[in-house]
């Protein structure tokens, strides 16, 4: 089943905060003073800033699980502050790190828990379960009767994105969702999300306080200074180019160049294309495609096309017949950025990294191309443009 067979997605709708103030009793100060803001709708807008500057507190006010002392808050321009916070909730999915899954209950009954709120039939919920876990990369054969115990932190992080598209809520808010799994599969969570919100275009506003995060994903970044208040509120582009004081400098940090690699995607770059091998094909039929003496190297791919290793002609000719891998490799989605193509060269024999788009193997991304570009980035920024 594909994700398009028999469902359109609701897409995103605009947010306005409006003069928002959140004090807690007894703090002397507002956790949040008189936030003013507009969330565009479809767009992924990420709120960073120091430890307690109030984005858990100005997120929270928006599905209202903590109630604004002052303000409005309007949802597709219509004022939600005085409406019934549970059915409000109902139409906002909500991800926190960890995922938050009740250990009780399946995966499947945790991402249709929602679903079963609102009353949808047993058919529809079941279907809908399978259509999420299948968009965020988890097989619903394999995956939908275990228990949360039984997944990894990352595959848990994953019933958690798909537990808040559920109910297919024009709105998801995300509360350092990516922040308790390690950096590999954390980068492959967020090519996911980048993926999978290319097609919902939902609104979705995502706690961070990671920067790079931020760059990688925002469509607009949120840059928050104690209190909530609005140190900028840009583009990754504009806010790299143009910091608007010391505060949002000192935030985003030094080393342009390196930032510059997270604001770039892998498919700006051009791939190269080592001979290819499908699982089980006899070795020599594989040698005969080896036509350049130059060539050293085999991507081996399976029946869906699927990159699978990256291996030597010499380990190669060890077999009669293409091995089936027995490790998983890291691939990269060509909708990375640069940064994270490194880090996964890095993590590779080969001075490269292999390139899929949407799981299927399109190419191989070269070191050399990678620093090649980055020369051509230092030139420009030397020739004083
Ligand atoms: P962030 O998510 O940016 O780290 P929070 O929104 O969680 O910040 O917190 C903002 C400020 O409000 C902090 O000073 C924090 O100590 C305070 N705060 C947060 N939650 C509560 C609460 N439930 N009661 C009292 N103070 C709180
Ligand atoms: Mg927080």
């Amino acid at each position: 089943m594909t994700k398009n067979d028999q469902h359109t997605f609701q897409a995103g709708v605009e947010i306005q905060l409006q003069g928002v103030t959140k004090r807690y009793p007894g703090a002397s100060e507002p956790a949040v003073g008189n936030l003013n803001l507009t969330i565009p709708a479809g767009e992924m807008v990420m709120f960073v800033g120091p430890s307690g500057c109030g984005k858990t507190t100005s997120l929270k006010m928006i599905n209202r699980l903590i109630e604004p002392t002052e303000g409005r808050i309007l949802i597709d321009g219509e004022d939600v502050t005085n409406k019934n916070p549970t059915q409000l909730r109902r139409k906002i999915g909500y991800v926190i790190q960890g995922g938050g899954m009740m250990p009780h209950l399946s995966v499947g009954d945790n991402v249709g828990l929602v679903p079963g709120l609102l009353k949808w039939d047993r058919k529809r919920i079941r279907q809908r379960v399978d259509e999420l876990l299948d968009l965020v990369g988890l097989d619903p054969a394999i995956y939908r009767d275990r228990y949360p115990r039984e997944l990894s932190g990352g595959q848990q992080q994953r019933v958690g994105v798909a537990r808040g598209l559920a109910a297919d809520p024009p709105i998801v808010l995300m509360d350092e969702p990516f922040g308790a799994v390690d950096p590999i599969t954390r980068s492959r969570l967020q090519d996911e999300l980048m993926s999978i919100q290319s097609e919902l275009n939902k609104t979705i506003v995502c706690v961070t306080h990671d920067i790079d995060e931020a760059i990688k994903l925002g469509d607009r970044i949120l840059i928050l200074e104690p209190g909530a208040q609005i140190a900028q509120y840009d583009t990754p582009e504009n806010i790299l180019a143009a910091p608007a004081n010391d505060f949002v400098a000192d935030f985003i940090g030094a080393g342009s160049t390196l930032k510059q690699l997270s604001l770039r995607r892998v498919n700006e770059l051009s791939f190269d294309h080592p001979v290819t091998a499908r699982i089980g094909e006899p070795v020599a039929d594989v040698e005969k495609r080896f036509a350049d003496v130059g060539e050293n190297s085999v991507v081996i791919l399976d029946d869906r096309s699927r990159p699978r290793e990256w291996i030597s002609l010499r380990q190669l000719r060890r077999h009669t017949h293409v091995p089936t891998p027995d490790i998983e490799v890291q691939t990269i989605d060509h909708r990375s950025t640069l940064n994270d193509a490194l880090d996964a060269m890095l993590a590779s024999h080969h001075g490269g990294a292999m390139v899929t788009e949407r799981t299927r193997y399109v190419g191989v991304l070269s070191y050399d191309s990678v620093t090649e570009y980055v020369r051509s980035l230092n030139e420009q920024a030397g020739s004083g443009s």
